[in-house]
């Protein structure tokens, strides 16, 4: 059987695989192994396969790849470039990954262990966002001010925040980066890109088509490695103007907190925990059949995952049942089984994280209906068997419903980040409200319900970044993404998303300059 994805013939790979070791450090537009030779292995979670082998950066490879960065920063003429035609460049950028996508989405397959066609669809969505961002880049320049005051001029220039490091998860590896490294070149930026060291190739991939669609040396930077050994000078390097990071709530507070002595300026998208709320007037068979996209696409392995089900109680049994029925059903397989429906966890360190998270549930008094292991030898021939999956090979687990979870439990406010989806329920809008915002979180949430009128209460109540109605997951580009409360302080998509990497600078310009008086001497 041919490999998925083979990365030593990949041209999208040229440059990294022609030594003895593996070069993934993109620097200054050159391709570098590590300084002191250390490799990784990446590992297809479907089935164990070796992807590929990558260097491992250490903190000195990140100080080589900020000190390339703020060179090509500080020398201006990349500053000076005009906004339209950084605009250009991300227009040619989305050009070439459509016509790669079928090779990127095998690489991203590869490394994740996700379906074909979810990698596929992701490669649709990068290729938008970067088309959005090269659009916007010339349409938010700055702006004029009226002074009132005809002698004076006073506008205010949009200007980039300076050498940016941005750090992403393995989860939605180049869709995550596309969100960060689109904005930050269509407002002038230079960065150093810190992708997931489980899910690297896609980036790597990436830094090639930005060099074909006539991105600047230095301006894109890449290191591959392991979370604080090479990702902590991003935070903590003076030469460093600005941290983006996208990943979990942990992280994400040691990143703030080393960021702020040197005051960076930092953006944080962060974990969740997302109820979907469901009304008894709700279209049911349209509801069941969300719930169960909205807690187990991708194995529940996405930020905004519906993992909190908060059920009207006048339909609980009922809408459970029906939920337990179809979850049982759940085809599980790796990225070329055609049949499958959801795929593995990332790696055996996620999955014993998520079998820890539903043991304690169970250990707590909540009831697991179905699923709640990993599966055995006998699940090959169960309702989530597809016949061309071994589930005992990959890092699978059973698609779970917790039932009988109390806002006491631990299972209703930690994310699982995984497939297992708890049920609570409730008697009144406003418990349902109460209910949905008990959380440090508020990335995202959903309402069900036939009410109109009930459905913008909700959605005026839930303290969440992003709100559906009568829908989950969908986000457009053009719409800000991000969370309040504990699930982040920044907005990517959208204008937002763009002013993110923008310096506003007032400039104000006296056009009849004359003697103030103030002082007499
Ligand atoms: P993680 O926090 O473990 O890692 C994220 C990234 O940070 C990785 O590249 C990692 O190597 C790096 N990292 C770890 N420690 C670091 C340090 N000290 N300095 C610099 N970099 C460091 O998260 P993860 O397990 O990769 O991703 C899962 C989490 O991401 C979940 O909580 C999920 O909800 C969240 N997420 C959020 C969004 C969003 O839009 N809000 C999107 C996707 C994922």
């Amino acid at each position: 059987m041919t490999h998925l994805f083979d990365p030593t013939t990949c041209e999208l790979l040229k440059g990294v695989h022609s030594g003895a070791a593996p070069a993934s450090l993109y620097i200054n537009g050159r391709w570098e192994a590590a300084a002191d030779g250390k490799t990784r292995t990446i590992v297809c979670p479907a089935d164990g396969s070796v992807v590929g082998e990558v260097s491992e950066a250490s903190e000195a490879d990140t100080e080589r790849a900020i000190a390339a960065a703020r060179a090509a920063f500080d020398s201006g003429t990349w500053v000076a470039v005009p906004a339209q035609e950084r605009g250009a460049i991300l227009l040619r950028v989305a050009q070439i990954i459509r016509e790669n996508k079928e090779i990127f989405a095998r690489a991203e397959s590869a490394d994740t262990g996700k379906r074909l066609d979810e990698s596929l669809a992701d490669m649709d969505d990068i290729a938008n966002a970067f088309d959005y961002f090269g659009t916007l880049a010339p349409h938010h320049a700055g702006r004029v001010v009226d002074p009132a005051d005809s002698e004076v001029r006073s506008r205010i220039d949009a200007e980039p925040v300076g050498v940016c490091g941005l750090i992403t998860p393995w989860n939605y590896p180049l869709l995550q980066v596309s969100w960060k490294v689109a904005p930050a070149i269509a407002a002038g930026n230079t960065f150093v890109l810190k992708q997931a060291e489980l899910t690297p190739h896609t980036a790597m991939m990436l830094m090639n088509v930005f060099a074909q669609a006539g991105l600047p040396d230095g301006v894109a930077n890449l290191i591959t490695g392991a979370g604080a050994e090479c990702g902590n000078p991003l935070s903590t390097h003076p030469d460093v103007d600005m941290v983006s990071f996208t990943g979990g709530l942990a992280t994400g507070r040691i990143i703030a907190k080393n960021a702020a002595d040197t005051i960076k300026r930092v953006a944080l998208e962060l974990g969740g925990k997302n109820p979907n709320v469901i009304f008894a007037d709700a279209d049911f068979e349209a509801a069941v059949d969300n719930a169960l996209c909205a807690a187990f696409f991708h194995s529940g392995q996405v930020c905004s995952a519906g993992s909190r089900l908060i059920v009207e109680e006048s339909i609980h049994d009922r809408f459970v049942e029906e939920l337990v029925r179809r979850t049982s059903q759940i085809k599980i397989g790796g990225p070329r089984d055609a049949r499958a429906e959801t795929g593995p966890l990332i790696s055996q360190d996620h999955r014993d994280k998520v079998a820890a998270y539903v043991d304690q549930a169970r250990e707590q008094g909540a009831q697991i209906l179905t699923g709640g292991r990993v599966p055995t030898e006998e699940d090959n021939k169960s309702g989530h068997a597809t016949g061309e999956t071994d589930l005992t090979r990959g890092m699978y687990y059973l698609p779970t419903v917790i039932d009988g979870c109390t806002r006491d439990m631990d299972c209703v406010h930690v994310e699982a980040f995984g497939p297992a989806v708890t049920v609570e329920t409730f008697t009144s809008e406003s418990e349902a409200i109460k209910i949905a915002n008990d959380t440090e979180y508020g990335l995202a949430g959903a309402v069900w319900t036939s009410d109109i009128g009930r459905a913008e209460r909700m959605a005026r109540g839930l303290r969440h970044g992003t709100v559906w109605i009568n829908d989950f997951h969908p986000y457009l580009p053009q719409a800000e993404w991000g969370g309040m409360k504990q699930s982040g302080n920044g907005r990517e998509l959208g204008p937002t998303g763009l002013a993110e990497y923008q310096e506003l600078k007032h400039v104000y310009t006296n056009l009849a300059p004359s003697v103030t008086g103030q002082f007499k001497g």
